[in-house]
């Protein structure tokens, strides 16, 4: 009732949820209240949790912010979701997002922009803008995103709050629309580390749904929790910390470092020499990928058809014109040319080799160091419309964070200072594939 009352105080001016789903909550709370009183309670018994709205959830509009899904209402629940029910989660509703997770501003939505918490007239970053939002206006206790390029860290970042994208393969995608499916992967924001770990905890796991989720064991995320860093060796890639840097940013991870280094750290420069290619590598993957993905949206399967077409084509194209935005439309022109035959060799197939090369460049450092640690964004949550007519600019708001997925493996957002203005400076802590517990260990020490 306290999150629902806090939604209903703070979201007109918020507007990080699409949909609240009072009644549901409202129950599935009350089961809660019997199960803790039987003594059945699970890792997340009551706890108010809200999702990103990319995650089908059964009988609640799934809309992923576009207005082609704006009637889609899914008849069943994602992986991730129904393993949060399992725990006994409270589910409070669904969460604002860029369209189709496409944008770092939370600018793209069907359903109007998301407001930073910390300051109204700033962005909260995107594309988990509402989820990390919620968080940050206390909307919520916890919440699910996705991260595809930085959609988890950067809102996390911008909105002072703690998000981790695990490896790839460790949460299932199942149910998840998806955006670009080799890079796109599952995680929490929450208000703390220890938080973020219990929910990987509930949602980790093989999934036979997803072909892509893998079989490996799940640790107890929460048991090596307080081991703290001594001896642990954290590597500075030499490649991010450049002159495009904001002054403050670069200064609040400097006193983080230092502060590791207290801690009983070991500090190492590393080389992540192919870093220049990741933003142009992605937005070729990511945008072919998201074209093929994006074709089931055809005004027959799902969602919104336009009502004014005469025949098949015209109700393809009425409907997908009238459906997607701007930026969703630019992503399926970009990805279809650089699919297309004869250009697909000179695009496609050499980005996924430059992917192979950024890979490299991260398994070649973790052989020297257990954790890197980098900015998560160059500059702290920038003002509203800012960047809407930039898309260059816009896309290069993910530096630090792309080159994390094209490797597929973990990295997580925590909050490292503010800056003069006062608002939120984040951290990014990457592991190595599969090993979450010890960028969680080292978050934590930190905290
Ligand atoms: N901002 C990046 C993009 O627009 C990342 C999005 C994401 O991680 N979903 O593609």
């Amino acid at each position: 009732k306290a999150f629902l009352e806090r939604i209903e105080a703070t979201d007109d001016r918020v507007n990080a949820f699409i949909t609240v789903v009072e009644e549901s909550a409202l129950q599935e709370a009350e089961e809660a209240d019997r199960r803790i009183a039987a003594g059945q309670a699970e890792l997340l018994t009551g706890i108010p949790m809200a999702l990103k709205d990319i995650f089908n959830a059964e009988g609640v509009l799934t809309t992923c912010a576009s207005k082609i899904l704006a009637n889609y209402v899914s008849p069943y629940d994602a992986t991730a979701v129904a393993k949060l029910r399992e725990q006994g989660a409270v589910i409070l509703g669904k969460l604002n997002m860029d369209e189709f997770a496409m944008g770092s501003s939370n600018e793209n939505s069907a359903f109007g922009p998301v407001k930073n918490p910390w300051r109204l007239a700033a962005v909260p970053g995107g594309s988990s803008g509402g989820s990390a939002a919620a968080v940050a206006a206390r909307q919520a206790a916890g919440t699910l995103g996705t991260d595809t390029g930085g959609s988890i860290r950067q809102p996390a970042s911008h909105c002072g709050v703690v998000g981790l994208k695990p490896t790839y393969g460790r949460v299932s995608r199942y149910g998840v629309i998806a955006y670009a499916s080799s890079l796109d992967q599952v995680g929490p924001l929450a208000r703390d580390v220890e938080d973020c770990a219990l929910l990987l905890q509930a949602v980790a796991g093989y999934d036979p749904a997803d072909s892509t989720s893998v079989d490996t064991p799940v640790p107890d995320y929460l048991a090596s929790l307080r081991d703290g860093v001594r001896g642990l060796k954290i590597g500075l890639p030499k490649e991010y910390f450049i002159e495009g840097l904001d002054p403050e940013v670069k200064q609040a991870l400097e006193s983080a470092i230092a502060a590791y280094r207290e801690l009983g750290a070991e500090i190492v420069e590393v080389s992540l020499p192919h870093t220049d290619y990741a933003v142009a590598c992605y937005y070729l993957i990511a945008t072919a990928e998201a074209s093929s993905n994006l074709a089931r949206y055809d005004g027959v399967r799902y969602g919104v058809r336009s009502d004014e077409a005469q025949g098949l084509i015209d109700m393809y194209m009425k409907t997908r014109a009238a459906g997607f935005g701007d930026e969703v439309k630019r992503r399926i022109m970009l990805g279809t040319y650089a699919l297309s035959s004869g250009y697909y060799d000179a695009y496609y197939l050499k980005a996924q080799k430059v992917r192979t090369l950024i890979r490299q460049d991260f398994l070649d450092a973790f052989a020297k160091v257990d954790v890197i640690l980098t900015p998560v964004a160059p500059t702290a949550a920038f003002k509203l419309g800012e960047k809407v007519n930039d898309p260059l600019q816009m896309y290069l708001s993910d530096i630090f964070t792309i080159p994390v997925n094209l490797a597929g493996t973990c990295a997580m957002s925590l909050p490292c200072g503010l800056t003069d203005a006062g608002l939120p400076i984040g951290l990014q802590l990457i592991g190595k594939p599969f090993d979450e517990a010890t960028i969680l260990r080292a978050g934590h020490a930190f905290e």
